[in-house]
């Protein structure tokens, strides 16, 4: 064994070599699977290959290698519940594989296996056990090839080849379609690794359930088509398909007894333990937090690099779980300040020169897991709390499972995601009812009016289609990656209608008014994809009569494009010779918007910084959308210079050079690549400029020729999106003109009430606004005047109340100050005096001054309790000083009457 070299060179040594042996090495595909709508995250390294196995599209090469990022928390995969609690299962792990589509196959498979893992890495040979397939149900063959093939490697035990069924080794990709026997390779890690030894009548095994067994890889062999639930045909062509944990490997090469102790997750739990100050012992105690960070920690920074930010659903719901958890693992060592981000930085540097992605999206790791943490502390401790009050309830009641909708609410307004919910009802011997609670958290996300997040496509219907695919492929009627004309030249193409399908059914024709799916032999329709919508258009008969209108396309199933709509006159059947045509207009309106978002793209990088990175489209005909990661609102100062860097690489009329090249090429070349885009080797650029491009991204929408044919770009907003990403809203061509032209006509129509020239509009408006000032001092002033003319009158009226001179005095929209002037006013006329002057704010409300003069002051009256007493009764507050107090309120019916009996309030204290 070569206990000294490190997991990177293992990693290495893996792909160079089946490159020797003529493999192309292919990149890791995202986490994200690309046009899979059946799937949350890629969990195996056939994901990215599932098309050719489907028979759908083809690759230039019949040997591939790769290692592939996976992620198992989800779906039919999810080995979250064994995460941190042995030391095998990852949340995230990367898979290595061997690939052969229609090559070699059995022989060469299994002997290069042998010879890397017992020549190349020094495994010993008595230690391995391989396991091949036999039908418990006798009626799939044993795989005696595999059995046969085994027994030729030099060194085997032969009582080491070992068969097991089908829930073991015989591999399907669904209900129907490709399938095939596999044989796994397990080691014999010794006798000490079995932790059920003091189990009486334990017997270790492999595929046993210790841990002494330790599965490490699992080759397929694709050899089957499953036609039914009893049905295999041959395929023509036989496939490899290998998974081989990488983890698990490494740990084995440097001979350590946890996946967590390689050179690949040690130095996350080093980070753990110099931040939580714990001793080596103290982490030996601890050893599940240690693995749950580091394996989360891990995990989450992959994800985000993916594009995957923590959030609600789906797949950002699984990065908020994550996170959440290692943070609740972490406050069981005492780690209270967020401190993802430190363990994030190592990920970082361990990983980042075999997935660059890392390195490229640093500070958006960073910043989404510290702000994620932080949101967590700020909620965790009530949700902690009131999880216990349920647990002590439980006890109570004697009740062992809690409430779905209790744990959703947990979750929705104390953010304890169900994960962590579980984790302590199971600390505590309890459980959940996670249906219930996925049932509140739909429910929640329908009411919330948040969408579906995977539409119905890929679902049932999706074998439907496949059949219908299928067959029309055989029949050379489509071919096998359903765009046959090109998308993005002709707008109208002669074709020819090759199926008809209504209510899931195929039909011979469809007559008027009828709501149905047409499948034409080409097609020069866009599909959604990229961000950019579908197109619309017609499909008619040459003569014009039988008009069918095209709403939307899409494309349910590999290989199949439908075109969805309505007839609207005559009729059409399969196998009529039919125009398809695009709506120009609107086309023209997308292109102008996808090739402005791509100028966007760039100058937001240029102006606000290169870690812009898109996290979101949309690009429609009526507008563009841009979702991006970035940190901060951009200022206004920001947006007009964007806008105005967009026009002018507009006006620089730049022309878009398209090219069809190679992925490495492409981005070795620089090109800006999307999340979550599935690429495949040959890949579409769109350079805008000669030369040094303006910009240059991987993208297959469709794009005007020149920029100047954009016409004018204008943000119309900016806003968030979500944490840490911003939202422009923009528009361009059409929209754009209607937008200035209905900004022009007000400008217009306001000058022209005012009199005046479009360019002497501002100084008009200013004139005005000055008059306006100058009228408004002059009101105040003759209110005031009049207002002191009227206490002139009042002050010779005077009414006295138990001897004293009191003055009431009622007014509307007088100025405080006002008031306050005759207030004092009052008390130099009147020594002994108190006054009461309220005054009546915009029809809505009151406001009160209280005065009293000296000598009544002295005999214990008091300007601010009596405010206070007032105040009460007209439904607001007051006080203040005892010569002179304000007061407030609402309630102006009541004014008169407390008014009319002030002789209530006016007393001592
Ligand atoms: P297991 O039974 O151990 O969970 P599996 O049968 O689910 O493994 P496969 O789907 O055959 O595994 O995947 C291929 C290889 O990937 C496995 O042999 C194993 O080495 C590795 N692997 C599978 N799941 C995980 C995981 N959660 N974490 C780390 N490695 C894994
Ligand atoms: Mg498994």
């Amino acid at each position: 064994m070569r206990k000294n070299i490190t997991g990177n060179k293992i990693r290495e040594e893996f792909i160079e070599f089946f490159k020797e042996k003529g493999h192309t090495f292919v990149p890791s595909s995202s986490l994200v699977p690309g046009g899979d709508q059946t799937l949350l995250f890629t969990n195996a390294g056939m994901v990215q290959f599932k098309d050719v196995f489907l028979g759908t599209d083809d690759r230039p090469y019949k040997r591939a290698v790769n290692s592939q990022k996976c992620m198992r928390v989800s779906g039919k995969h999810n080995d979250l519940d064994d995460v941190g609690r042995d030391d095998y299962h990852h949340t995230f792990f990367e898979m290595l594989g061997n690939w052969s589509f229609g090559d070699y196959y059995k022989k060469e498979a299994i002997s290069w296996a042998w010879e890397i893992l017992t020549e190349v890495w020094g495994l010993e040979k008595s230690k391995i056990w391989v396991t091949c397939f036999k039908d418990e149900k006798g009626e799939i063959p044993t795989d005696e090839e595999a059995a046969e093939n085994w027994k030729k490697q030099p060194g085997i035990d032969f009582d080491h080849i070992v068969f097991f069924g089908r829930e073991d080794n015989f591999w399907e990709m669904a209900e129907t379609g490709p399938c095939g026997p596999s044989s796994e390779i397990h080691i014999d890690r010794g006798e000490e690794y079995c932790d059920k030894r003091e189990d009486p009548g334990h017997n270790c095994h492999v595929n046993g359930d210790c841990h002494r067994f330790l599965e490490l890889w699992n080759l397929v062999f694709i050899q089957y088509n499953r036609m039914g639930p009893n049905k295999l045909e041959q395929l023509p062509a036989c496939h490899v398909d290998t998974g081989l944990g990488f983890e698990r490997i490494v740990s084995v090469i440097q001979n350590v007894d946890s996946n967590y102790r390689t050179d690949l997750l040690m130095p996350l739990m080093d980070v753990v333990m110099d931040i939580s100050g714990q001793t080596e012992e103290e982490r030996e105690k601890h050893f599940t937090p240690y693995r749950v960070i580091a394996d989360h920690c891990r995990a989450a920074s992959f994800l985000i690099a993916d594009g995957v930010v923590p959030g609600n659903v789906g797949r950002n719901y699984i990065c908020r779980m994550i996170i959440r958890r290692a943070a609740r693992f972490g406050s069981k060592i005492g780690l209270e300040d967020p401190f993802l981000g430190q363990i994030a930085r190592k990920v970082i540097g361990l990983y980042g020169k075999a997935y660059p992605e890392l390195k490229k999206n640093h500070k958006t790791i960073i910043d989404n897991l510290t702000r994620e943490e932080k949101k967590f502390q700020s909620t965790v401790e009530g949700g902690l709390s009131i999880l216990g009050t349920y647990i002590n309830s439980m006890v109570e009641s004697e009740k062992k499972v809690l409430r779905g909708d209790l744990a959703f609410d947990l979750y929705a307004t104390h953010g304890l995601p169900l994960e962590i919910t579980k984790d302590v009802l199971e600390e505590n011997g309890f459980d959940v009812d996670q249906k219930s609670f996925y049932e509140s958290m739909e429910k929640h996300r329908l009411s919330s009016g948040a969408g579906k997040e995977f539409g119905p496509l890929g679902g049932e219907d999706a074998e439907f289609y496949f059949g219908i695919a299928s067959a029309l492929i055989e029949e050379k009627l489509i071919k096998k990656d359903g765009i046959t004309a090109d998308p993005y030249s002709s707008l109208l193409i002669s074709t020819e209608v090759v199926s008809l399908i209504k209510d899931v059914a195929q039909i011979s024709s469809i007559s008027e008014g009828d709501e149905a799916e047409i499948v034409t032999r080409d097609t020069n329709f866009y599909i959604e994809s990229g961000g950019q919508v579908s197109d619309k258009g017609f499909i008619e008969t040459e003569n014009g009569e039988n008009i069918f209108i095209v709403r939307d396309v899409r494309k349910p199933a590999p290989g199949i494009i439908v075109h969805i709509g309505e007839m609207k006159s005559g009729k059409l059947q399969v196998g009529q010779k039919v125009n398809v045509k695009v709506d120009k207009k609107r086309r023209q309106d997308i292109k102008r918007n996808h090739t402005a978002t791509h100028l966007l793209q760039a100058e937001l990088r240029k102006i606000l910084g290169e870690h812009v990175r898109q996290a979101g489209s949309s690009v429609a005909p009526n507008r563009l959308r841009f979702d991006f990661t970035h940190p901060d609102p951009v200022t206004s100062n920001q947006l007009e210079e964007i806008e105005k860097q967009v026009n002018n690489a507009i006006l620089g009329n730049s022309i878009l050079i398209i090219s069809h090249k190679k992925l490495d090429q492409a981005l070795s070349e620089g090109a800006t690549a999307l999340f979550g885009e599935k690429y495949s080797e040959e890949v579409r650029t769109i350079a805008i400029g000669e030369g040094v491009p303006y910009s240059y991204e991987l993208c297959g929408g469709t794009h005007v020729s020149e920029t100047s044919e954009i016409g004018t770009f204008i943000i119309t907003s900016e806003g968030s999106a979500a944490a840490g990403i911003r939202r422009i809203e923009a528009v361009t061509g059409r929209k754009a003109y209607e937008i200035i032209h209905k900004r022009l006509s007000n400008i217009k129509e306001t000058a022209n009430e005012l009199e005046c020239s479009i360019d002497d509009l501002h100084s008009s408006v200013n004139k005005l606004l000055t008059e306006k000032q100058g009228l408004l001092d002059q009101v105040a002033k003759l209110s005031k005047a009049q207002a002191l003319n009227d206490y002139q009158k009042a002050k010779e009226e005077i009414s006295y109340i138990r001897e004293i001179p009191t003055l009431k005095m009622q007014f509307s929209d007088l100025s405080l100050n006002c008031m306050r002037e005759i207030a004092d006013e009052f008390r130099k006329d009147f020594s002994g005096g108190t006054a009461v002057l309220s005054n009546i704010v915009d029809n809505d409300k009151i406001q009160l001054i209280v005065a009293v003069s000296d000598e009544l002051i002295k005999k214990g009256f008091h300007a601010g309790k009596i405010a206070k007493n007032i105040a009460k009764d007209i439904g607001g507050n007051g006080g203040g000083r005892p010569q002179l107090a304000q007061a407030g309120g609402k309630e102006i019916e009541k004014l008169d009457d407390v008014l009319n009996k002030l002789d209530k309030y006016i007393k001592k204290e």
